[in-house]
């Protein structure tokens, strides 16, 4: 250990660092927050109205030139929180890049905040994450999709049904720019084994953490409807 390393742990013996919110890294009023009661005021969420399809702010009740673009759509609306922008694309970042799993809970709170406003009477069956490549997974550890479903499940009672896996390279590689082709996502989202017999004739709702383009969820979709879903409805925490 290094001089500096030595008297810095001495320090942190002698005076114990306050626990900092992860978003500001402010020190935390209740030792027992991950973020600030002023970080999670911040976290917007998405004024109305938005795009009747992708859910984004619009300055009228409209569809959006990026969802009128779209020739195919297999899902039937996607709703979210908030737009990716201040503390919730910050949250959503340390989450996924430097692992903050105590982020979990908050983001939970906006997913199931999102549910109350926008899906609270629509007939759901079921959450199916949005799978993410094996080699990022191993890599991260964690799906966040896959958390952030199990996090709405306990609170909404909706079972979980992890109906998809991805088998293609990466997300981020396939959906780089707005090019891609459905076609491509296609071959990358493939059924899970159990699959079949648990998704016959059910309204699904996919989960993931930010909407960008849609064609991922759109992909995810396709795949669903193959399996005898009856419609799919997408939910995530930033647009
Ligand atoms: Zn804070
Ligand atoms: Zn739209």
């Amino acid at each position: 250990m290094s001089g500096k390393g030595f008297w810095n742990g001495l320090l942190n013996l002698v005076y114990p660092k306050r626990p900092q919110c992860l978003l500001c890294e402010q020190p935390l009023a209740e030792a027992n927050e991950a973020v600030c009661a002023p970080c999670t005021v911040q976290l917007r969420a998405g004024i109305p109205p938005f795009c009747r399809i992708c859910g984004r702010e619009m300055p009228e009740p409209d569809i959006c030139s990026d969802c009128s673009w779209r020739k195919e759509r297999f899902f039937h609306r996607a709703l979210s929180f908030g737009p990716y922008d201040g503390r919730l694309k910050d949250a959503i970042l340390k989450l996924k890049e430097e692992r903050q799993l105590e982020l979990l809970p908050l983001l939970v709170d906006c997913l199931t905040e999102a549910y109350a406003t926008h899906l609270f009477d629509t007939h759901i069956d079921c959450l199916v994450p949005v799978p993410m490549a094996a080699d990022k997974e191993r890599a991260r550890g964690f799906n966040q999709a896959e958390r952030l479903a199990q996090g709405l499940s306990e609170r909404i009672g909706l079972p979980v049904v992890p109906g998809l896996v991805w088998q293609g390279s990466s997300r981020s590689q396939v959906s780089r720019g707005r090019s891609m082709r459905l076609a491509s996502m296609e071959n990358s989202v493939a059924l899970s084994k159990t699959a079949g017999s648990d998704l016959d004739g059910m309204t699904v709702c996919l989960i993931d953490d930010v909407y960008t383009t849609g064609a991922t969820v759109n992909a995810c979709a396709k795949k669903l409807h193959s399996a005898g879903v009856r419609a799919v409805y997408v939910l995530t925490a930033a647009r």
